[in-house]
This record gives structure tokens, sequence and C-alpha cells, in this order.
């Protein structure tokens, strides 16, 4: 038995399947049973049993016929009678070793059956060779008369995509840290092999964890409510479509792909994919999205509501839009901890910083307030946001921020972004006092007192 044969390795497979060292031993245990005079090896990098395996491992090991070697294989080549040469280098006495055998396993590791498929709206569209402007029906003619070789699993009539994205490794995009099983369409849980690599009992474990969640659906839905992770919430977004110009933001940056289009363009709401992020809510560059309970008007009547010192007071103030799944939460981890922060600071918690209209931020400024830091979760490969990629477009909003502020006559610089986690609670003053003295550097708001 050959382990990691390609695995953990840059070039092939970087990862651990997690469940071939186990089966090697597993089988090394069948083949002395069935016949005892024969001799199984195992060569391996590092034996790996997670779990409850140790004594398992200890079995084989105090097998007299099953030998545990540590080391690198680097040929196997035939005999003439067929039976094969292993040639193991680095092994722990530093020897090279040669080895007989009749049959050679290679532990070659699971791979995603999505590698290779076409996920994402981009990929579908490079492998039908469509642009995305066509007209609907070309776009399924194209598809519907395209050979597919490689039929795709699930196909799902979402306008992005036929299967679940996936991210790194081909296994589906979902936050692994918050809610593992989740998918990136509601109410289709990935869970064992589909998630990750993982021997039986974690898949049974993880399926058990999985039924939980769909069962949670089934209920959550059945009213009415958002699932996790605004679960419960019974709000949903509403469009004002009398004054949608079709511009397709909300459409394409929903997270979820819960808003359809119809043939002009117009937004038509899913409200069972929907999960009540608000990231439509922040794209819309009318303002006619919002919930009954969160919106455009509501933000904009809290920041009309801060006080802002008039110049003459030489006090500075900032606003914090911060995303209530972790920058808000960490804010109030700091309080909890009696760790002091800059008093000159106003919080509005946002549902996800993806809600965050550019409309708040040239409020806040026109009003005279100082600077406006954004505090949202992680983003990028190993991204934290609760709602995939709310803080993601919210950085991607800010960055056409810059042209807005320069016709106000204001500096970029007085809106920042920057990355939190809850567990940042204790860094979150210097962040803090870091924005404000750029502010100090930049010197109060020209509004001011207008
Ligand atoms: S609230 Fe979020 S999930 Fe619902 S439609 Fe808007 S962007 Fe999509
Ligand atoms: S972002 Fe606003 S204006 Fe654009 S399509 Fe959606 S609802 Fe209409």
């Amino acid at each position: 038995f050959i382990q990691c044969a390609g695995q953990r390795n840059p070039e092939h497979l970087p990862y651990c399947s997690s469940y071939c060292c186990l089966v090697a031993l597993k089988q090394a245990k069948y083949v002395r049973e069935l016949n005892p005079e024969a001799k199984a090896y195992i060569f391996y990098r590092d034996m790996r049993t997670p779990g409850q395996f140790e004594e398992f491992y200890k079995n084989a090991q105090n097998d007299i016929g099953i030998f545990l070697t540590k080391g690198e294989v680097v040929s196997i080549s035939e005999n003439s009678d067929k039976s094969l040469n292993i040639e193991v280098e680095q092994t722990l006495l530093g020897e090279k070793i040669t080895v007989k055998a009749d049959l050679v396993v290679l532990a070659t590791g699971m791979v995603s059956s999505y590698e290779g498929l076409p996920t994402t709206r981009e990929e579908v569209f490079e492998r039908y060779g469509l642009t995305g402007q066509e007209e609907p029906d070309v776009i399924e003619k194209t598809i519907a008369e395209t050979p597919q070789p490689w039929v795709g699993i699930l196909n799902l009539q979402y306008r992005q995509a036929p299967e679940i994205p996936v991210l790194k490794y081909s296994l589906p995009d979902s936050n692994f840290i918050c809610f593992p099983y989740e998918s990136r369409r509601t109410g289709i849980y990935a869970a064992g092999c589909v998630r990750q690599p993982l021997d039986i009992d974690g898949c049974i474990r993880d399926a058990r964890g999985a039924a939980l969640k769909a069962i949670q659906c089934m209920e959550l839905e059945s009213r009415g409510a958002a699932v996790h992770p605004r679960a419960g919430d019974l709000s949903f977004p509403q469009f004002f479509l009398q004054r949608c110009t079709q511009c397709k933001r909300c459409t394409q940056e929903c997270p979820f792909g819960a808003l359809d289009e119809d043939e002009k363009g117009t937004p038509k709401p899913n409200i069972f994919r929907c999960r009540r992020c608000g990231v439509c809510m922040g794209a819309c560059p009318e303002r006619i999205v919002g919930f009954q309970n969160y919106n455009i008007d509501i933000i904009s009547s809290m920041i009309k509501a801060i006080s802002v010192p008039e110049d003459d007071e030489e006090k500075l103030r900032i606003l914090c839009l911060a995303c209530e799944n972790d920058a808000y939460p960490a804010l109030d981890m700091a309080g909890i901890n009696h760790i002091n922060y800059s008093p000159l600071l106003r919080v509005i918690p946002m549902r996800c910083l993806g809600s965050m209209n550019l409309v708040f931020i040239t409020d806040a400024l026109s009003r005279g307030i100082d600077g406006v830091l954004l505090l949202g979760c992680k983003f990028g490969d190993d991204y934290q946001c609760h709602f995939v990629r709310g803080s993601e477009l919210a950085d991607y909003r800010m960055s056409k921020l810059h042209e807005t502020l320069s016709k106000l006559g204001l500096e970029a610089e007085r809106a920042e972004l920057v990355q939190v986690a809850i567990t940042d609670y204790d860094k979150l003053p210097g962040i803090i006092d870091k924005f404000i003295n750029r502010i100090k550097e930049i010197g109060p708001n020209p509004f001011k007192g207008w």
C-alpha cells in the first residue's frame, strides 16, 4: 500500500483525503485474515488516523505480518515474473529499500465530481461560447444543441448556473466555519464527501447535521421565514419597480440567486431562495429596494440623527457601519471586556456590509461627519462573510466612491473598509484610532455646520 500517492502534493492534489490511511490499515488486516502467510507493507509519509482510531492503528502495528514504513516511494518496476519492485527512499533508517510485491495499491485520494464541470455563470458561457449578451432563446438553443459529455449533476433552474457554486478544489462554496453544510442554493445542503473528503464515520456525522438543517429549512420556509443566518426573519425585500431602470445590479449581485429577471431585465424575486441579506438594497443605484424594518430611509434617518460637533468644538465625528454578524459583536465583546475605544465613533449595525448603499456614505459626509469606517467580514478565497459575497461587494462599491466624493470636493480617504473577525475585538481600538488619526491629518469635514 502506497499512501499519499499524489496527495498532499502541490503539483497534484494538495490536500489530504483523510480516509486512505485507515482504509490501507483495514485492507492490510483483511489480506492477513484471508491469508495468514501473506505480508502487507504500508509505505507512508505520515500515518493519519483521524477520530478515535488510534487503537485500530496500534492493532495493525502489532500484527507481525503488517510492515508500516515511513518513506518516499521513488519507483515501481515490473519483474519478468510480473511481480513488482518498489523502491523506497528517505526511510526512518536512512536506507534505500526495495520490496517485491504481487500487488500495489495506490492511495490516490478523493476528487470532487464537480471537477471540470461548468459551475458558474461565466464558466457555463465560456463552455458554450456565449458572451451573455445574446437573446435568452439563443442562449437556451445553443446550450440545448451543444453536446454535453460532462452532463451536469443537479441541473438547477438558476440564472447564474445549473449547479452549486464551488470554490477551491471544486468543493461547494460555503462558509466552513459558521455553517459548513450550507450551499449558495437555499434548501440544498452539502454533506459527506460532496462537501469535503471524509471517512464513513465523518460522512454519517455530516449527514446528520445536514438533515437537521433541512428540517429547520422546511419548518422556517413553511411559515415564510428566512433560514440561517437570519433564521426566523419574516421580512423580505420589496422592490418599487415603477422606478426600476433594469440595470440588473441586484440580480447579478444577489449571492443566492434569489432574483430572476423577466425578459426586460426587471428583477423577479424568488422569496424561498432569499436569505434577507440586503445585498440587493446595497446594490440598487435607484434606492428602490428595502425591507419594511430595514431600508434606505431607516438608515438615512439614523445617520441624520447623529449629532455632529460644530467646527469650533474641535471634535471629530466618525460613523461606523458595522456588519452585525462579526464586526458588531466584536465591538460588543470589546465593551464586555472593558476595552475602551474612541468615543468619537457612532455605530450603525448592518445586516451584511453588502447591504451598504453608497448613499449612506455620501449622506453622512455631506452632513459634516468627518469619516466613515466600514467594518465587515473577511473576503477572498477564505471568506468569512455570512452572506458569501457581501463584504467583497461592499469593497467593490467602495472602489467607485472616489469619483462621487471628488465631485463633492472630499477626499476618498474619508471612507475606509476594514475586514475584521469577531476574534479581533481587542484589535478594534487600534483600528479605530488609526482611522481617526488619518482623518485628523486630512482635517475636519468642510461640510461641517452647513
Ligand atoms: S435580500 Fe439577499 S438573498 Fe434576498 S434577494 Fe436581496 S440579495 Fe438576494
Ligand atoms: S438594482 Fe434597482 S434599478 Fe437595478 S434592476 Fe435592481 S431594482 Fe432595478
